[in-house]
């Protein structure tokens, strides 16, 4: 019987995160596109680029390099801008992540946006002018909740914001929206008629209260993609989402009698990904970020190339992100719960 060497790489790669392993990646793989296995658990095979610019969208945090998705949600990405901006009164998308090249666990920030499939869309309209690279590093987080952190803020949420959220939980592809339990509590007061059917979809959850996370099911052609469990007819806006607001109800600090123990973050390793995710990350990759990147017809106004890879901030975190201990808290200056629930 003869022994079947293991190449060190292959060992090496077994020994450290898979975040690590994916957040290296700048280039996505040359191959066949599929979303490869669960939204928190998967990779990207051939994932395509939104254009930085857009008629209806500008992508922000370009340094991050996360505006890499299946070319379904990419194109759908692109609809919600054209029509939220002809019909909503909204003025443009500004495009948070949605996922790194060829997807996978992230070094910082999201549990999810692993397979192309989820993206975070900004709760404040795009500027009319071109936002240079700086200033889509900077957008400040504005929140659209009141200071109780229960409610909208009425000085800051507008029915154009209402229009966006429905339009985007409207598509037949998308499987959840995934909002901030006060987003959630008003678009249970406020929906009506066949909008209110829409609201299953609407799901609570924290850190979204200046961003809402749109999901995609797996789009047809992605056999290893696991979709979520159906949401149901259930609108969520009785025992549930009084439950999301009691756990955001402000309350006074407690002081703790013991010492609280520190839990050991678990990060998947190589793996727990699908099989496929590692031909993914050996695959080649493709030529150049600017073939990459997904073209709809519309024009470009700036071409990519223009960013990033010249910027020195962009070079100072590639670096930086060499180092896992790096995190970049996602959440802004709201507070929150020590236990998260999963996104349901
Ligand atoms: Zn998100």
């Amino acid at each position: 019987m003869s022994v079947v060497a293991v190449p060190a790489a292959a060992l090496a790669a077994d020994a450290v995160p898979a975040k690590q392993l994916f957040g290296k990646q700048n280039l996505p793989s040359k191959q066949p596109t599929q979303s490869l296995g669960f939204y928190a658990k998967g990779c990207l095979a051939g994932g395509i680029a939104i254009p930085v610019d857009g008629p209806a969208w500008q992508v922000i945090h370009l340094s991050r390099n996360r505006r890499w998705g299946n070319p379904e949600m990419i194109a759908l990405i692109e609809r919600l801008g054209r029509e939220s901006k002809a019909e909503d009164g909204w003025n443009g998308l500004m495009i948070g992540d949605i996922s790194q090249p060829r997807g996978g666990p992230m070094l910082s920030g999201h549990a999810s946006h692993q397979i192309g499939l989820d993206a975070d869309i900004w709760l404040t309209p795009m500027p009319s002018h071109t936002m240079s690279y700086q200033e889509r590093e900077g957008i400040p987080e504005a929140s659209v909740l009141r200071r109780d952190k229960m409610t909208v803020d009425p000085r800051k949420w507008t029915k154009a914001h209402e229009r966006l959220i429905v339009r985007a939980a409207s598509y037949p592809q998308v499987e959840r929206v995934f909002m901030h339990p006060g987003i959630k509590k008003k678009m249970c007061d406020t929906l009506e008629g066949r909008d209110r059917a829409l609201l299953s979809k609407m799901r609570p959850i924290y850190g979204h209260h200046y961003h809402f996370h749109i999901r995609m099911k797996c789009p047809s052609g992605s056999e290893n993609c696991e979709d979520q469990v159906d949401p149901g007819p259930d609108s969520g806006c009785g025992k549930q989402l009084t439950e999301w607001l009691n756990r955001v109800k402000p309350r006074p600090a407690v002081k703790p009698t013991k010492p609280t123990k520190v839990v050991k973050p678990k990060y998947l390793m190589l793996s727990a990904l699908p099989n496929a995710c590692k031909v993914v990350l050996n695959a080649a990759p493709v030529p150049s970020m600017a073939e990459a990147e997904y073209r709809s017809g519309n024009p470009v106004q700036v071409p990519v190339t223009a960013y990033a890879t010249e910027d020195p901030v962009a070079k100072v975190i590639a670096v930086a992100s060499d180092d896992f201990s790096v995190f970049i808290p996602p959440m802004g200056s709201i507070p929150q719960p020590l236990v998260r629930p999963a996104m349901q």
